[in-house]
């Protein structure tokens, strides 16, 4: 037997039962050793009924003789209990599970089961309460003989745990020796871990619970290290193989960006730029993540970045999520730069149809340099666009992007220009082989936990532009039930009608034929209510995804003008959009909307200096725990940080950094946060390794190698270079 043998041909599986395996992915004996236990039951030796211990643990295996269930009561009886008499050679004795209505249809007369816990006495009899149990079936299992701890496996209806257990505990000594260590016998020593093959059979067939301890220990460190590993060498890469132009600021330079700032930058914009500005003067690119909350002022911050790449006759590009954003950011940039030499291009997919000799002509000027900012959307990582040089990338809002996105901007990143390619005398002898990158600086206002942006964004520095621009206004929440709208409402037109602007968000655009959203309010129907009903003297205007640039953009431009007073939209609005005058918010239907989505939203508002108090209202109907849980979070704080964290409580980690949002984490053992001392070691530990030996050519890490390349294939390098 081999890690590869197929587990069609292991007694207990065969041909035929071979399908209902690999529903579990267990498709080799390799498969079969890293599926894990999921916990552990502890076993007690099986005596006979007469001889359960009163007061102390005990199983046995008996026949059920009757069961009954006796709903629940008024005051201390309230818990209904279902019952059950087993009897075998020896006596009988009754079972009492409390709660236990879910036993009525699973529990019958004539099975027979083995239960284990403990017997105490009951009105002069003994009884067992609430005991673990399993059903037998006659031909199986032979008593347990001595107490020991059992895995439980994740398993389905056709393969249950025990036959899952019963393949592993005859396969597992048989392939021990095929379990190479990739990491060397001393090393482990050193950190009190114990070999893989040990890890293995420790968490499998444990003898006592410090056993699958620290086997599971050891496989999580595994995992961690590699990913470790992979990041660790990627960096390395980009450090040594990848030249970025170094740009340098000066004086002059800064105090021309600044002069461009309608305000003085806060002590932390000026800190930041500080980092980025020390990133920029070196010739190895930057990868720099920018957190900071919604409002914290982080366009300028990327504009200053950009100007600094200008200043030095280069590119600069921003990539922003939505349409809607990038032309917002074209306008305002484009604003800030009037009457100034630099260049700007806004590209999108919307703006101008691909193909089209508009398009193909923007194209040509990007290509020719000249343009010398670009703002758009993903359309920028078509591989039509070539810049001339780009010295500067930003992502706007990255948590917006999906994985694939993510990864094409990486490439982008590595792809060589067109001119180093066709003129290798542009760049000095040492460039030519290397591959010319821009600085990278990705901005999100979604805060991310430091452990798991250590395991997603391992290979990024770190910015965090804490704290808002002054003069900012508190926002006062409210969270209310639907039938009290109309009083919102009414309440709202009076403000509005003295000069205020609103945003009002809904869920969906047309009304749906779809059971779930029937009851939803659509932005058309509302839209047509508001202004007739509470704002009949007031423009109502509204936006979403589906409207052509052009509607999109006037409307945007009245809104931000202040002719429009209110503004109907879905979540298109959520990232980005700055208009200070707009003070008011309503968010219908809110029980349906993320705590994230709510904390991006209502980031809209609170953006003037002084003038009336923001107010958000969230319009819900909290039908369930988690939405009740949300409602309060958003209600009870602004700052984004406390709410990130009891997103990650209220929807845990898996959900968090769902694949949805994030891409999984590539972690199926590890637990994060509660693994971070692990994260740490093999970060530390994956440093000092791919220093000593970036290449991993060393004969010590053969075996480590090999396992990376199987797990990354050649997306590190390490094939070519090595
Ligand atoms: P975000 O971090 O959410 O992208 P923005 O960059 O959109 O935030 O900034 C939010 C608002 O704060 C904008 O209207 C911007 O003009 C303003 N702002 C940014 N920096 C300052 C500053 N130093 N002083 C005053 N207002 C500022
Ligand atoms: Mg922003």
């Amino acid at each position: 037997m081999t890690l590869s043998t197929p587990v069609s041909v292991l007694p207990g599986v065969g041909e035929h039962r071979a399908p209902a395996w690999e529903k579990l992915g267990l498709r080799t004996v390799l498969d079969l050793i890293r599926h894990l236990p999921s916990r552990y039951e502890q076993e007690f030796a099986e005596g006979s009924i007469a001889d359960l211990p009163m007061q102390g643990h005990g199983s046995a295996r008996g026949t059920v003789v009757s069961t009954r269930y006796v709903p629940g009561g008024r005051g201390r009886n309230r818990r209904g209990r279902f019952q059950a008499r087993l009897e075998d050679h020896s006596g009988k004795i009754d079972v009492v599970w409390f709660n236990g209505s879910y036993l009525r249809d699973k529990l019958h007369a004539g099975m027979t089961i083995r239960v284990a816990g403990k017997a105490q006495a009951y009105q002069g009899h003994a009884q067992l309460v609430n005991p673990q149990w399993e059903e037998l079936d006659e031909s199986d299992q032979p008593p347990a003989t001595r107490d020991r701890i059992r895995p439980v496996y994740p398993a389905s209806e056709q393969v249950p745990s025990r036959a899952i257990e019963t393949v592993i505990t005859a396969a597992l000594p048989q392939v021990h020796g095929a379990l190479a260590d990739p990491l060397p016998g001393d090393y482990l020593e050193q950190r009190a871990l114990p070999d893989l093959a040990a890890a293995y059979r420790a968490v499998h067939l444990p003898d006592r619970e410090e056993d699958y301890k620290s086997g599971r220990r050891r496989l999580i460190y595994n995992e961690l290290l590699l990913l470790q590993l992979g990041i660790a060498i990627r960096r390395h890469y980009a450090r040594t193989r990848l030249r970025a132009w170094p740009l340098n600021r000066t004086e002059a330079i800064d105090e021309h960006i600044r002069e461009r700032f309608p305000f003085d930058l806060t002590e932390a914009q000026d800190q930041v730029i500080g980092e980025i500005a020390a990133d920029l003067e070196q010739t190895k690119p930057m990868n720099r993540l920018l957190q900071g909350d919604v409002g914290a002022g982080k366009t300028v911050v990327a504009l200053y970045a950009m100007l600094l790449a200008v200043a030095d006759r280069k590119q600069a590009a921003l990539m922003a999520p939505t349409e809607l954003l990038a032309e917002q950011h074209y306008a305002s940039i484009s604003e800030m730069l009037r009457d100034s030499t630099v260049r700007v291009a806004l590209l999108t997919s919307g703006q101008v149809a691909a193909g089209s000799a508009q398009r193909e002509a923007l194209l040509g000027e990007i290509e020719r340099g000249r343009y010398d900012i670009i703002i758009g959307t993903s359309a920028l990582l078509s591989d039509a666009v070539r810049f001339h040089d780009l010295a500067v990338a930003v992502v706007d809002e990255q948590h917006r992007f999906g994985v694939h996105q993510r990864a094409a901007l990486r490439s982008m990143t590595a792809r060589p220009s067109s001119d180093q390619a066709t003129d290798p005398d542009a760049a000095p002898a040492e460039l030519v082989e290397a591959y010319r990158s821009p600085h990278y600086l990705v901005m999100t206002a979604t805060p991310i936990p430091r452990s798991l942006s250590l395991t997603l964004f391992g290979d990024l520095d770190v910015s965090v532009l804490s704290g808002l621009p002054p003069g900012r206004s508190a926002i006062t929440t409210r969270v209310v039930l639907p039938d009290q709208a109309d009083k919102v409402y009414h309440y709202l037109a009076g403000r509005v009608e003295a000069g205020e602007q609103a945003y009002i968000v809904l869920p969906a655009i047309e009304a749906s034929e779809h059971e779930s959203a029937r009851d939803l309010k659509n932005l058309r129907a509302h839209q047509k209510l508001l202004a007739e009903k509470y704002f009949p003297g007031v423009h109502v205007a509204s936006v979403h995804g589906r409207l052509k640039r052009r509607t999109r953009e006037s409307v945007m431009a009245r809104f931000r003008a202040g002719r429009v007073g209110v503004l109907v939209a879905t979540t298109v609005i959520e990232v980005g959009v700055d208009v200070p005058n707009a003070t008011i918010m309503v968010i219908e239907h809110a029980e349906r909307f993320g705590l994230a989505q709510l904390h991006q939203l209502r980031g809209r508002i609170g953006r003037g200096k002084g003038g009336p108090k923001s107010l958000c209202v969230f319009i819900a109907d909290p039908n369930n725990p988690d939405a009740a849980q949300r409602m309060e979070a958003i209600g009870s704080t602004t700052d984004g940080f406390a709410i990130a964290e009891k997103d990650l409580v209220i929807r845990g980690m898996g959900e968090f950094f769902g694949t949805r949002q994030h891409g999984a984490p590539p972690l199926r053992i590890a637990r994060l946060p509660e693994d971070m001392d692990l994260l740490r070691l093999a970060r530390h530990d994956a440093q000092q390794i791919v220093q000593a030996d970036p290449t991993l050519t060393d004969p010590a890490n053969t075996r480590l190698r090999k396992v990376l390349i199987q797990q990354y294939g050649n997306s590190l390098g390490l094939i070519d270079v090595g």
